[in-house]
C-alpha cells in the first residue's frame, strides 16, 4: 500500500460509540473500510487517561472498567452544548467522569493524566479520536493523510457542526466538508444500487446509532441525490437502550440485596457494559442472563431477561423513532406509500422490534438492509472525500448531493418573537436576506441570532449576537437588511446593514468569535503536546521491550548446547551476571526515559559483545 495516501482523503464516521474511517482506492475502484490494530472495522470512540499515558480507541474501552473515571466516551453528546443543557445534565447522572462548567458555560471533563487534574472540551476529546482514526488511514496506506470528510448527525445545529468542524482542525485535518450521517448512508447506497432502478426512488434512510437518531428522505434519480427533508433526536440511540436496562437492573439489586450501586462508577461502569452485551444478544435471542461477578461489596449479580422486557423497558423511545419518521414524511409532504425503499443505518436498527415497528409503520413494507448498518455512514463520506479532492471515478464524480438544513434559522424580534429567515428543510447552501426595521432612534440594533423551531426565540438556541450601529444615528423604524448564508456545509454567516442617512455610509457586522478562535489555538498546541507525549511514551516502550527482548535472546543463546560448549564458565557467568544486574535495573527504573532503556541496551551489548567476540575468535 505504500505511497497510496499521497492526495488521498479519508471518510470519517465520528460515531458516539464507535467510529468507522473509510478511503477510496482509485486504483481498485472501490472503498475500503479501514481495519485497526486489532483487525476491527469500527473502533471505539474512547479516550482514557492514566498515571503513564493516554490511550485512545479499543486500548481505551478495555481498560475503562478499571479506571472508569478517567475514561471518556459519549464526547458527541456534549459537543456544541451548554453544560445547563438539560440532556447535558441528565448524562452526567450516568457517566462514571466528572464534567464541570467552563467559561461561557462550555461542558469541560474532568481527568486525572498523569498524576495532574486536566479539563478537556468535547472538541479535544473528539479530535483524539479523529486522530487515532487518521491514524489507523495511515498504517493502513503507509503516508499522512491530511484531507478528510467528517460526518455529523442531519439533526445536529449549527454549534455542533461547528464544534465537529473546530475537532477536525485541532486533529491537524484539513477539513474538506462536513456532511449528514443519513446523506452519507444514501450515497453508499446510492451508488451500491446504481444499476438502473434508482430513478425517482424516494428513500428513507432511518438511522438509529449509539447516540442519536436520524431520519433523511432523499430522492435519487440517476446520479442526483436530493436530500428532501429531514428529522431526528440528538440524543437518543443504543446508549439510551443501555442505560434504560441498567436502571432496570440496579432496581433489581436493590431490591434482591437491598443495595444501591448507583453512586459507584466502577460498578455501574460494568453493569453498562454487561447491559450492552446482553441488548446485542436479545437481537438473536429471545432471553438471556446477565452475569457480573463481584458487582458491588462482592456481591455476584445474576439475572435472567428476556426480550420482550427490553422491549417493555424502551418502548416510548422506539416511539419516538416512528413519530419523527411521520414529522419527516410530512415536512416532505410524502405519502407512506410514495416510499419505495426503507434503508437502515447504524448498529441499533439491528433490534428486532424496531425493525418490526417500522415495517408496521410502512404497512408491512419489508425494510432495506442490504446496505452495512455500521460502515455505510463512512463509505458514503469516503466517496464524498474522493469526489471533492478529484480523485473518483466517473461515477463518483457525476454525483450531485444536495443536502438540506435540518432546523429554522432567524432573529429575535419585537415581544421576544422568532422571525425565521431560513426555513428548516431549505437546500443548502443558500443565501437569504431580509428586511426588518429599528425599533428606537438610538442608531444601534442588536442582532440575536436563533436556531429551532419554537415561537418564542428564548426556547430556541442562541447561535450568537451582535450589534449593528450607525452614524450618524438613523431614526426609529430605519430599514436593516439582514443576510443569512448558509455554507454546504450546514455552517452559518450572519451579516446586517444599516443604510444610514448619509449615502454610502453601511456598517456591517458578522458574529464573530474571537474568544473561540484563541480556545482553539490553546488546544491545537495541547493537542501537539499530547502528540509528543504520545509518541515518546511509545518510543520508551519500543525502547524497553528492545532491551528486554535483547536480554532475552543473550538468556538463550548462553544457554544454547552449542555456544555453552565454546564458552568458559567465567564467560557464562559474565554474560548471567549482565543480565540480573539488568533485570534489577529494570524493577527500580519503571518509570526511565526511552534514552536510559537504549543506553542500559547498549550497555548490555557491550558486556556481551566483548564476551562472545572472543568465541568468533577462538
Ligand atoms: P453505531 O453508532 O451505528 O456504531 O451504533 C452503535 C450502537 O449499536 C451501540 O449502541 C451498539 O450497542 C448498538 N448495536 C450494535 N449491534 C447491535 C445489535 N446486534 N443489537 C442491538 N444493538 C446493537
Amino acid at each position: 500500500m505504500e505511497g497510496e495516501g499521497k492526495g488521498l482523503a479519508i471518510g470519517i464516521d465520528l460515531g458516539t460509540t464507535y467510529s468507522c474511517v473509510g478511503v477510496w482506492l482509485a486504483q481498485h475502484e472501490r472503498v475500503e473500510i479501514i481495519t485497526n490494530d486489532q483487525g476491527n472495522r469500527t473502533t471505539p470512540s474512547y479516550v482514557a487517561f492514566t498515571d503513564k499515558q493516554r490511550l485512545i480507541g479499543e486500548a481505551a474501552k478495555n481498560q475503562a472498567a478499571m479506571n472508569p473515571i478517567n475514561s471518556v466516551f459519549d464526547a458527541k453528546r456534549l459537543i456544541g452544548r451548554k453544560f445547563d443543557d438539560v440532556s447535558v445534565q441528565n448524562d452526567i447522572e450516568l457517566w462514571p467522569f466528572k464534567v464541570v462548567a467552563g467559561p461561557c458555560n462550555k461542558p469541560m471533563i474532568i481527568v486525572e493524566y498523569k498524576g495532574e487534574e486536566k479539563q478537556f472540551a468535547a472538541e479535544e476529546i473528539s479530535s483524539m479520536v479523529l486522530t487515532k482514526m487518521r491514524d489507523i488511514a495511515k498504517d493502513y496506506l503507509g503516508s499522512d493523510i491530511k484531507n478528510a470528510v467528517i460526518t455529523v448527525p442531519a439533526y445536529f445545529n449549527d454549534s455542533q457542526r461547528q464544534s465537529t468542524k473546530d475537532a477536525g482542525f485541532i486533529a491537524g485535518l484539513n477539513v474538506l466538508s462536513i456532511i449528514s450521517e443519513p446523506t452519507a448512508a444514501a450515497i453508499a447506497y446510492g451508488l451500491e444500487k446504481d444499476n438502473g432502478n434508482t430513478f425517482g426512488k424516494n428513500v428513507l434512510i432511518f438511522d438509529l446509532g449509539g447516540g442519536t437518531f436520524d431520519i433523511s428522505l432523499v430522492t435519487i434519480t440517476g446520479s442526483k441525490l436530493e436530500v428532501k427533508a429531514t428529522a431526528g433526536d440528538t440524543h437518543l440511540g443504543g446508549e439510551d437502550f443501555d442505560s434504560r436496562m441498567v436502571s432496570h437492573f440496579v432496581r433489581e439489586f436493590k431490591r434482591k440485596h437491598k443495595k444501591d450501586i448507583s453512586g459507584n462508577p466502577k460498578a455501574i461502569r460494568r453493569l453498562r457494559t454487561a447491559c450492552e452485551r446482553v441488548k446485542r444478544t436479545l437481537s438473536s435471542m429471545v432471553q438471556t442472563t446477565i452475569e457480573v461477578d463481584c458487582l458491588y461489596e462482592g456481591i455476584d449479580f445474576c439475572s435472567t431477561v428476556t426480550r420482550a422486557r427490553f422491549e417493555e423497558l424502551n418502548m416510548d423511545l422506539f416511539r419516538k423513532c416512528l413519530e419523527l419518521v411521520d414529522n419527516c414524511l410530512q415536512d416532505a409532504k410524502m405519502e407512506k406509500r410514495s416510499i419505495h425503499d426503507v434503508v437502515l443505518v447504524g448498529g441499533s436498527t439491528r433490534i428486532p422490534k424496531v425493525q418490526r415497528l417500522l415495517e408496521d409503520f410502512f404497512h408491512g413494507k419489508e425494510v432495506c438492509k442490504s446496505i452495512n448498518p455500521d460502515e455505510a455512514v463512512a463509505y458514503g463520506a469516503a466517496i464524498q472525500a474522493a469526489k471533492l479532492s478529484g480523485i473518483g471515478n466517473k461515477k463518483v464524480k457525476d454525483l450531485v448531493i444536495l443536502d438540506v438544513t435540518p432546523l429554522s434559522l432567524g432573529i429575535d424580534t419585537q415581544g421576544g418573537v422568532m422571525s425565521v429567515v431560513i426555513p428548516r428543510n431549505t437546500a443548502i447552501p443558500t443565501k437569504k436576506e431580509e428586511t426588518y426595521y429599528t425599533v428606537d432612534d438610538s442608531g444601534a440594533a442588536d442582532i440575536d441570532v436563533y436556531q429551532g423551531e419554537r415561537t418564542k426565540s428564548a426556547d430556541n438556541r442562541l447561535l450568537g449576537n451582535f450589534t449593528v450601529t450607525s452614524n450618524p444615528p438613523v431614526p426609529k423604524e430605519y430599514p436593516l437588511t439582514v443576510c443569512f448564508q448558509l455554507d454546504c456545509n450546514g455552517i452559518l454567516t450572519v451579516s446586517a446593514a444599516l443604510k444610514s442617512m448619509q449615502r454610502n455610509q453601511i456598517t456591517i457586522s458578522n458574529i464573530q468569535d474571537n474568544l473561540r478562535k484563541e480556545e482553539i489555538e490553546k488546544m491545537l498546541e495541547d493537542a501537539e503536546k499530547y502528540k509528543l507525549e504520545d509518541n515518546e511514551y511509545k518510543r520508551k516502550a519500543q525502547a524497553r521491550n528492545a532491551l528486554e527482548d535483547y536480554a532475552y535472546y543473550m538468556r538463550n543463546t548462553v544457554n544454547d548446547k552449542e555456544i555453552r560448549s565454546k564458552l568458559s564458565a567465567v564467560d557464562k557467568k559474565g554474560i548471567e551476571y549482565a543480565i540480573e544486574q539488568m533485570d534489577l535495573w529494570l524493577e527500580n527504573n519503571e518509570l526511565a526515559e526511552a534514552d536510559e532503556f537504549l543506553h542500559e541496551k547498549e550497555e548490555l551489548e557491550r558486556i556481551c559483545n566483548a564476551i562472545t567476540a572472543k568465541i568468533q575468535l577462538r
